[in-house]
């Protein structure tokens, strides 16, 4: 994995003394340093340059995440196209990834193509203390991954000694770490108390190979999961993206055995491959290579394109099957999908987002 050293850092001031800003500056005291209450002024000058977005991953913004500091993953506010949702929360406390995945749909986001590290941690752990506070659920599962990776950075930021602690006292909620990287130094120093699940996305080594550029190998992932479940966390798998390769069959059995004979998973989610609308062009773009992004997609309602939804079936019920093989008790969901493939797929279709969260949640952390 490459690990991540900015060219230069900018500062808003009305951070500068939160222990996310401090660890940050004793990590690279030798790095320029520019405190300001403006957004960054590179931003107007990343259009120079071939690739704006790798010269914007350069350069480190810490600031205060002044959004919604927690809210409900996107499923849930795609109700139109009967995505079935899993009662997921996020919290923002990063945007951007230094890693290079060809599929990832941050590329999108051309608007801010900075890395961004929201350091108001203090803020976004009240804003989680008053919604559980006011939940009937004592399922919630809140995870940082999606607008980032939970863990790429937290070497530099160290996130999970603020969110590990807060969380290991909760008894409303679990915190999921969803990560790519083998950054889990900070991890195993602290004692989750069963509430907190380290989730990797992965998928065939060469895959991983091909389309998930300097990130954490196969076996780097798998190692850190390990040491990670020794120290006490949880250990949840995301097959996302499936992806279609002509071998995909045999490669899925093979990835699903590994992990199987390795783990025993809390959660396994699916997800096939699929691009934002403009995505698939970016992509093509700044990966020409990449035979990704070669293929038939359809458009769906969503607004994505995604593989016709035939061989979308065809993958889930396939990997499905294999993971009952190994573990029938496995809570095993698909993510971002609709409730026809839903009952294609998995034979049923979840009553309601609650009745799916306690499933996943109550088979896997009770
Ligand atoms: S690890 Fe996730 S956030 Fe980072 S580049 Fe890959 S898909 Fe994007």
């Amino acid at each position: 994995m490459i690990h991540y050293r900015p060219s230069k850092i900018y500062i808003d001031p009305s951070v500068q003394n939160s222990p996310i800003t401090q660890t940050i500056l004793k990590t690279f005291p030798d790095i320029s340093c520019e405190y300001t209450s403006e957004k960054p002024s590179i931003l107007k000058k990343l259009d120079r340059y071939s690739d704006p977005l790798l010269e914007g991953k350069k350069h480190l913004w810490v600031t205060q995440n002044k959004g919604k500091l927690v809210k409900k993953c996107g499923a849930s506010t795609s109700a139109l196209q009967n995505l079935v949702c899993c009662n997921y929360f996020i919290l923002d406390f990063s945007f951007n990834c230094h890693f290079e995945c060809v599929y990832c749909f941050l590329q999108e986001y051309t608007n801010l193509p900075l890395m961004v590290v929201y350091a108001n941690i203090e803020e976004m752990l009240k804003t989680v203390q008053d919604l559980l506070d006011r939940t009937s659920s004592s399922n919630i599962r809140i995870g940082t991954g999606e607008m980032a990776d939970s863990l790429a950075l937290d070497e530099i930021t160290g996130f999970s000694q603020q969110l590990v602690p807060f969380f290991s006292i909760q008894k409303k909620a679990f915190l999921e770490l969803k990560t790519k990287s083998d950054r889990i130094q900070n991890l195993l120093k602290l004692d989750p108390k069963g509430q907190t699940v380290v989730a990797w996305s992965i998928n065939p080594p060469s895959y991983i190979q091909k389309y998930d550029f300097k990130t954490a190998l196969f076996e780097e992932r798998l190692e850190a999961a390990k040491e990670c479940e020794k120290a006490g966390y949880k250990i949840a798998f995301h097959l996302d993206p499936l992806i279609a390769e002509p071998t995909w069959k045999k490669d899925y059995e093979e990835l699903v055995g590994q992990l199987f004979s390795r783990f025993n998973p809390a959660w396994v989610s699916l997800g096939a491959l699929r691009f934002n609308a403009n995505l698939r062009s970016i992509a093509q773009k700044r990966f020409p290579n990449t035979p990704l992004t070669v293929g038939e997609f359809v458009s769906t309602p969503d607004g994505k394109k995604r593989y016709f939804r035939q061989l979308r079936e065809e993958l889930y019920q396939t990997v499905y099957g294999y993971i009952t093989k190994y573990n029938r008790q496995t809570p095993t969901y698909l993510c971002m999908e609709n409730e026809v493939v839903w009952k294609n797929s998995m034979g049923r279709v979840p009553s309601s987002e609650q009745a799916l969260e306690k499933q996943i949640v109550s088979a896997s952390l009770s």
